[in-house]
């Protein structure tokens, strides 16, 4: 191991003994009691040194015997260290293509705020790599979204949509004015493959759903350009990938409103279905309201902000990131909403309904994982905020599974 304090957190002295690590709420901690020697010491902690060279340096400023690797263990499990050597093979693999490296230096920084065991970050953005994500629609939303999270590392970003380019389908970072009049599939994919740092190489499908035969997908993304089937999603449509316990996510843009999720985890969370069960519970003019909506095809260009649109795609693609590294979002079981002009952000909780067949509602409330409570030998933590816990419930990046 070649320990490093986490350099992606600022570093201030509030008094004396205690040193602040970080500024924003989210992601801050103190740590005291520390000597003035013990914090110059930190400064070599920038992982070019083993733990070897370490305690000889540690000697040579006179610190106390074993002191070097009390503060590194109490370093490491206030999750304040990386490794820059550490993530394993597939790390190793991503240390080596520096380029890639290198236009994906803030994002691994961001990792690291969000992981605790050294080796982490690195160790989750090259498995990132590995990640087979499908998006299905290809507008402003769709198209954007895909290139974000190829350009966020994701290995393998499928595109489906139908039709051709119009020009209202183009916007930055999605489809460019030059492909007006081409397949949507193709440009779309031709804008993922642009954004991705580099293409790693093909490899075999993973999984296999035993349904249709086709590959399985860490996650599927429903961003469909059809305002109705954003606002209300067809649980029909979803049915194959419920079947096939495959999580989706649903976002996109209705009218002046952006809409990112639900995350769904068949059986386990609120999905399509449990969604329409709780409107109509609701609104009893629901169901009447849906038909019309779904049967009067709209030849019009549908509303569609480009700003609006390019910030559901931002957070939707946030959100798809959170999952595969093994977090849950605060989109599973809720759908997040904002609506021009004043673009408050909202989250509209969606409950598992008893009378969808989804099941997820006898489920409950699924897993819970406890929090890191222990206390430490020599050093107390504190960390300001509690807000982030719910996200931390690690999984290993892109295990999850339904279980039905
Ligand atoms: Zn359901």
């Amino acid at each position: 191991m070649h320990p490093m304090v986490k350099p992606a957190l600022r570093r201030g002295w509030r008094d004396l003994k205690t040193v602040q690590f970080g500024m924003t709420p989210a992601h801050a901690m103190t740590l005291g009691p520390m000597d003035l020697a013990t914090g110059s010491f930190l400064d070599l902690l920038n992982g070019t040194r083993g733990l070897e060279l370490l305690r000889e340096e540690g000697r040579r400023m006179d610190l106390p015997d074993g002191h070097v690797d009390r503060l590194v263990r109490g370093l490491a499990r206030a999750g304040l260290l990386d490794d820059s050597r550490g993530g394993g093979p597939a790390a190793d693999a991503l240390r080596k293509t520096k380029e890639v490296l290198d236009r994906l230096r803030p994002d691994l920084a961001s990792l690291s705020l969000t992981t605790s065991t050294p080796g982490d970050a690195i160790g989750q953005l090259a498995a990132r790599r590995s990640q087979r994500v499908q998006v299905r629609g290809a507008g402003r939303v769709g198209a954007v979204l895909a290139s974000l999270l190829a350009g966020a590392g994701v290995g393998e970003v499928d595109v489906l949509d139908g039709g051709r380019v119009e020009p209202w389908d183009v916007a930055p970072g999605g489809l460019p004015p030059e492909s007006v009049g081409d397949r949507r599939d193709e440009s779309a994919r031709r804008a993922v493959r642009r954004a991705a740092p580099d293409r790693p190489p093909r490899r075999a499908p993973a999984q296999t759903s035993p349904e249709d035969g086709e590959p399985g997908f860490s996650l599927v993304i429903l961003a469909p350009r059809d305002d109705v089937a954003v606002h209300a999603p067809d649980p029909a449509a979803a049915e194959p990938l419920m079947t096939s316990g495959t999580p989706h996510l649903y976002a996109g843009v209705v009218e002046g409103t952006g809409v990112v999720g639900p995350l769904v985890l068949p059986g386990e969370t609120g999905c399509a279905g449990c969604l329409q069960e709780d409107r109509a519970d609701r609104d009893p003019a629901w169901p009447r309201l849906i038909a019309q909506w779904r049967s009067g095809r709209q030849r019009q260009v549908r509303p569609c902000d480009l700003t609006l649109a390019t910030t559901v795609a931002g957070l939707a693609a946030a959100h798809a990131l959170a999952f595969l590294d093994g977090r849950v979002p605060s989109s599973a079981g809720a759908r997040w909403e904002v609506s021009v002009p004043a673009l408050h952000w909202q989250a509209r909780p969606l409950q598992a309904h008893p009378a969808c067949s989804c099941a997820a509602a006898e489920r409950g409330k699924g897993e819970h994982l406890s929090e890191d409570g222990e206390s430490h030998e020599t050093m107390a933590v504190q960390r300001p905020s509690e807000q982030c816990r719910e996200a931390e419930a690690e999984r290993p990046a892109g295990t999850w599974r339904a279980h039905v």
